[in-house]
Parts: structure tokens; sequence; C-alpha cells
């Protein structure tokens, strides 16, 4: 291929001029200019510059699998010899879309026996929102329109995505769609610290409740939520909270919907984080791990009370996407669970979260870190201004970025979302990946301190 000889530089001319990035602050870019990334396989990738990195990031939270998975190449390369798009529209269907309803219904939990497919989180989440209405519609209760979400909630970046989620940068540019409230996230480190866990955990909760109170139960549709927030800062509920939700929107008669987006696929040491928290959701959205992210492929998964509504009493549903349930990428991602099934990853990630918490224990001694909060292979590390007094940064995100910049420098790929840095690795990760992860980054937390004390 004739671009691959271009130096970075060119690239990161080329990119500046013609390519807006998604979450960017163009003038800082293009001061900066790109990390252009050209190969990765297993946990490491690869830049322009012939720079290893240690993504413990899986990408952007989907690659479960690790990189450089030939099997899914494959499977990509017959289907698309073999029928490389049709749709289901109307009264078609195309085998890998079926298989992969099938499957999906066997291995999500509750009663969740049928899938709506999309091709990114944000449009699951908007067919979350049509159909979770017209359901209510079909019940005779048009009034239950509003979703019920939380705080630093992340459900995507369409215009329903973005009002779902609570990020309130996000909702400052292109306005908050009407019908989208927002309570406090189970964010004990920086909320709840007068308080246990477990307290805090049914106070959290009981926020849902006064919402609910607040503009009446006929009026409120779902409560919406992450297992544990991930782009908010993975988040980790107290064990309490969970349950207490649960108890309230029976009570109240709220549909519960849970974004398995990053969650899903074995991240939190069972196939979703509803198995981990023991929630009975009415719905579930499912993405990124779904393929690994080697191909765009999301959905639902529709618990049967809604679907037998949506299926007897509802006529024709008017919603779809082009590409909901192609066919290529249900081929990929029915070979992407293979692999997470036949190599036994679920179970062995949570074996070897045991060593990286650990390791991260002693991470936590650091006299930077606040807290770490883990459950399997998702965390965070909490970048603070005082340990002791449990003060976090005035200035947010000042110092996180920082920390980041030196991982990179150091051969890392961590996130930090405010001043948390954030772990989310492949579920290959071995033993020695976490060492190689826990050194670099115990050397980019003593870099940011001495370069904040010296400031
Ligand atoms: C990433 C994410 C989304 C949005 O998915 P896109 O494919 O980026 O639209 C939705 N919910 C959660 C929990 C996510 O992490």
């Amino acid at each position: 291929m004739a671009y691959l000889n271009r130096t970075t530089k060119q690239w990161q001319e080329i990119d500046t001029k013609h390519h807006l990035h998604p979450f960017t602050d163009y003038k800082s870019l293009a001061e900066e200019g790109s990390i252009i990334v050209t190969k990765a396989d297993g946990v490491h990738l690869t830049t322009s510059d012939d720079k290893q990195l240690l993504d413990a990031m899986s990408g952007l939270w989907c690659v479960n699998v690790g990189y450089g998975r030939k099997n899914l190449a494959e499977v990509a390369y017959k289907q698309m010899q073999e029928l490389p798009y049709y749709n289901s529209f109307f009264k078609t269907a195309t085998p890998p879309s079926i298989e992969l309803a099938r499957e999906l219904a066997e291995l999500s939990p509750n009663d969740l026996n049928h899938a709506f497919f999309s091709s990114s989180g944000s449009e699951a989440n908007d067919t979350v929102v049509r159909m979770v209405r017209r359901y209510w519609d079909l019940k005779g209760k048009p009034n239950k329109k509003t979703f019920i979400s939380r705080e630093f909630a992340y459900h995507g970046s369409t215009m329903t995505g973005m009002s779902l989620g609570g990020m309130t940068a996000m909702h400052a540019q292109g306005d908050l769609m009407p019908g989208f409230e927002h309570v406090l996230p189970p964010y004990w480190y920086k909320y709840g610290n007068e308080m246990s866990h477990e307290d805090f955990g049914i106070f959290a909760a009981n926020k849902i409740e006064e919402k609910i109170n607040e503009i009446g139960a006929d009026n409120v549709a779902a409560f919406i939520g992450e297992p544990i927030q991930g782009a908010g800062g993975v988040i980790i509920p107290p064990d309490s909270y969970w349950p207490r939700v649960q108890e309230i929107c029976n009570q109240y008669d709220i549909l519960l919907v849970v974004d398995e987006v990053i969650c899903g696929f074995g991240r939190t040491g069972n196939w979703f984080g509803s198995d981990t928290y023991n929630i009975k959701p009415d719905i579930i959205t499912m993405a990124k791990g779904i393929t690994s992210g080697y191909i765009p492929l999301s959905g639902i998964m529709i618990g049967d009370s809604v679907s037998d509504t949506i299926i007897n009493e509802g006529g024709e549903f008017y919603h779809g996407y082009t590409y909901s349930g192609h066919p290529v990428a249900c081929a990929v991602s029915l070979e992407n669970l293979k692999i997470i099934k036949e190599e036994n990853l679920i179970e062995q990630s949570r074996q070897v979260s045991i060593y990286l918490e650990q390791q991260m224990r002693e991470i936590e001694k650091h006299p930077l870190v606040g807290e770490v909060r883990m459950k399997s292979f998702i965390g965070a590390v909490e970048l603070v201004k005082d340990k002791e007094k449990m003060e976090m940064f005035e200035d947010t995100g000042v110092v996180g970025t920082i920390c980041r910049d030196y991982c990179i420098e150091n051969g890392l790929v961590m996130r930090a979302v405010r001043d948390g840095m954030i772990f989310c690795p492949p579920l290959i990760f071995n033993n020695s990946h976490v060492d190689e992860l826990c050194e670099k980054l115990k050397k980019s937390l003593d870099q940011t301190h001495n370069h904040i004390s010296k400031s």
C-alpha cells in the first residue's frame, strides 16, 4: 500500500489538515501531532516511529481477545466472499445474524432472549430509548418517557447517547434533550467519605428513588446504568448499590436498562457485569467487546416481558439501521465469542487479576495515589493532592494528563479520566504483562510526583 511509505511527520501534517478527531482539542493536537499507530500484536502497539507501547486500555475498552487474531480476519474474508452484505429489514435475514442472536440469548443473563443489532454503542442506546418508550406506549402508559441516569455516566455521543450520559461538558455542547435526568453516581471516594462503602451504596441508590418521587413514577420509563461506570472514571459501586437499585425499579414499575458496552464479554470476570453484580436487567446494551473491536457491531438484548409486548401488540416497529445484523460483523462476533470460550479467557483473566490486584495494592502505597479500585480487568488509580486527608486536586485533570503523558513516554497506554489513571487490559494479559504495566506505571507516578513537586 503506497500510503505506508509516508513519514510520521507527513502523516501528522495531513492529519491536521484534513481530519477532525473525536473528543479532541484541535488546536493542541495540531501543535503536538497525532501518535500514529501502524501495527499491533497481542497486547502491544507499534507506532510509525517504531515505538512499542503496552496497551493497558484494550484500544478504547474493546480489544478483549488482543490484537493479531488471524481467525477473525479469515472469518471476515470468507463471509465477504460468500455474502458481503444483506440487510434484515422487512422480512429478510442472514445466517450469521440469526446465529449470533441465538448465541447471545444463551450467554446473556436473566430472560434476555431477543437481539436487536446496530453498529455502535450510541446507536444501540438510541434503540433502547425508542423501544422502551414504544413499550410504555403499548402498555397504555404513554407518559412514562423519562430516563434516569447518573452523573459521569457514558452512554455514547449521539444526541440520545449524550443526553442519557451524565457528562456536563457534553451537555453544554448541543443541548441536553428533555426527558433525561441524572442522579448521584456511586462514587465513594469523591462523594462518600464520611460513610462506610455499604451505607454510601444505599445512599446513592436512594437518590434514584428521590428522583422518581420528584418527577412521579408515572413519568419515568427506565433507569439506565453501566454496572461499573467506565468512561466516567471507572466508578466501582459498593456491593450494596445494585440490589437496592433493582428493588427500587421493581417497586416503582420502572424498566432497568444495563449498559454492558464495556462490562460485557468478560471485562469484570464474568460474561456480563450483570452476572458479577447479580442484576436482573430488562434490557442490556452491548458493543465494544462483542467483536473485540475488529469490526463495528452493537446491539441490545431484550427481556421477555418487553419483547412480548413489542412483538404481539405493536405492529411494525419503525426503527432500524442499514447495517443492523451486518453478516460480516456478526460472523466476526461469533468467532470472537468462540475464542473467549475456547481459550477460557474469562476464567483466565480472573485468575491473572488476583496478581494484578496484589501489584496494584503496592502501587496504592505511592504518595500520589488516593485509592486503587478494580474489578477483575477494569480499574482506576486515583491520583490525589493529599493522600492522608483524601483531598482531590482542585484543578481537575491536570495531574492526570501529566501522568498519562509520562506513561506514553515510558511505553504504556493508560487513559486519564479527570485524575484517575484507568486500566482495562486485553483479557489475554498474563503475569509478565502485569509486571510490565506496574513497572511503567510506577516510574510514571514517580516522574509525575517530581514534576508537580517542582512546580
Ligand atoms: C463506548 C460506550 C458507549 C458508546 O459506544 P460507541 O460505539 O462509541 O457509540 C456506550 N456506552 C458505554 C458504557 C460505553 O463505554
